[in-house]
């Protein structure tokens, strides 16, 4: 696997970085906040139907929650946290929707309190819990996706089948909540735009058959799952978009019902570059055609999503010579789990020296929020935002 930086980083903007890093200990995260604002016009641009619901989770980071609220972005989150997080900031709790589906009833009378009035639900148990503690409140229904087509499946976790959302829905209006709308994410970074058009079909078959028992649904939250730039390429965001909104209006006809999306690692995840500094360079047989390389930053410091390989961020490093060796990719703590690529092995320049930085693109979205807190003692990752890659 060899590739050229240019697909990621423009000259000038590199340099920038570069010399940002030299200042700097690593590991760290360098967060290009013009970026978010562009992605967020992007989107905005290519759905503009749809309200913007940002995914806390990919990154908390007060800098890009600040900047999305300037630009007008709603909030997705999980958790009573998060909720204190974006409202310390300024969001309003109209603009919040509380999108997890697993809650306590204290969060969600705290939640209540704090002005949210909008609950994802996938089960008579919580649904109970909301009617209790956020009376009146709009609730919407997520049904399953299976994860297929998706590098990172949200999996079998979240959601329910159809009939078991269609019994959700009636029991919410007999319970006083207003049901208001469906659900889904068909998985993150998800290659295969095919599944929205399953997914929506079942939303569909959702509204008219609950139209049919004097329940009128409103809104489809048409999830996540839209791609950010790693190894492998996709489809622009552009052609996304324009397939979702076929699928749409098939089913739904030109007067769409209100539309929500919630990107999470679309909107973050190519804003961020993780630099690392390479600790060893070592050879475990004389035969091997590869060698080992240790850096400083690992599954535990904030690249989880290397489990099962599963996300492959394009890695470079400043060194020039075209000559290139395979390298099997490590973290730097006493965890044998600690290994980023082994099955992928990366090809890298061969004059890569101990002590050099590499550059880990693409590392905006769930790196930073995931990285452990003490493990073998290394502090977590930190962050750094600038307005623009430029000095
Ligand atoms: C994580 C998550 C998202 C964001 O997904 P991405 O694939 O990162 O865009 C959106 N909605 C919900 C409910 C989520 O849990």
């Amino acid at each position: 696997m060899s590739l050229e930086i240019e697909r990621f980083i423009n000259k000038k903007d590199f340099n920038f970085v570069r010399s940002f890093a030299q200042k700097k200990e690593t590991p760290f995260l360098l967060i290009n906040l013009a970026k978010v604002s562009k992605n967020y016009d992007r989107l905005k641009k290519s759905i503009s139907y749809a309200k913007i619901y940002y995914a806390v989770k990919a990154n908390p980071n007060d800098e890009i929650l600040k900047t999305l609220i300037k630009k007008g972005s709603c909030f997705d989150i999980a958790t009573v946290f998060e909720l204190d997080k974006v409202l310390s900031l300024g969001a309003l709790s109209e603009n919040i929707s509380y999108g997890n589906t697993i809650k306590k009833e204290r969060d969600i009378a705290y939640a209540y309190k704090k002005g949210v009035r909008l609950f994802a639900t996938d089960s008579i148990s919580d649904l109970e819990k909301i009617s209790k503690k956020a009376r009146k409140s709009k609730v919407f229904f997520r049904i399953m996706c299976d994860g297929d087509g998706a590098d990172w499946p949200l999996s079998k976790k979240f959601g329910a089948h159809p009939d078991t959302i269609f019994n959700l829905a009636l029991e919410a209006k007999s319970m006083g909540l207003i049901p208001y709308g469906i659900s889904f994410h068909v998985g993150s970074q998800q290659r295969d735009i095919a599944q929205w058009d399953n997914a929506i079909a079942q939303c569909k078959y959702l509204f008219d058959s609950l139209r049919e028992r004097g329940v009128e649904l409103k809104m489809i939250n048409i999830g996540g799952g839209f791609p950010s730039d790693y190894l492998k390429p996709t489809k622009s965001l552009n052609v996304y978009s324009k397939e979702i909104t076929r699928f749409l209006k098939e089913d739904f006809g030109a007067k769409l019902p209100e539309i929500i999306v919630e990107p999470g690692r679309s909107m973050v995840g190519d804003c961020g570059i993780i630099v690392s500094e390479v600790i060893m360079i070592s050879e475990k047989s004389a035969t091997s055609n590869y060698k080992w390389m240790y850096l400083d930053v690992g599954k535990f410091g904030g690249l989880i999503e290397t489990i099962d390989e599963a996300i492959k961020y394009p890695i470079f490093s400043e060194q020039k010579s075209r000559k290139l060796q395979e390298y099997i990719i490590a973290g730097p703590t006493c965890d044998s789990y600690d290994v980023l690529y082994e099955k992928n092995r990366y090809k890298l320049n061969s004059n890569i020296k101990e002590g050099d930085r590499l550059y880990i693109f693409t590392t905006g979205a769930y790196t930073a929020s995931y990285s452990s807190v003490c493990f073998n003692g290394i502090p977590p990752l930190r962050t750094f935002c600038v307005k623009r890659f430029k000095s």
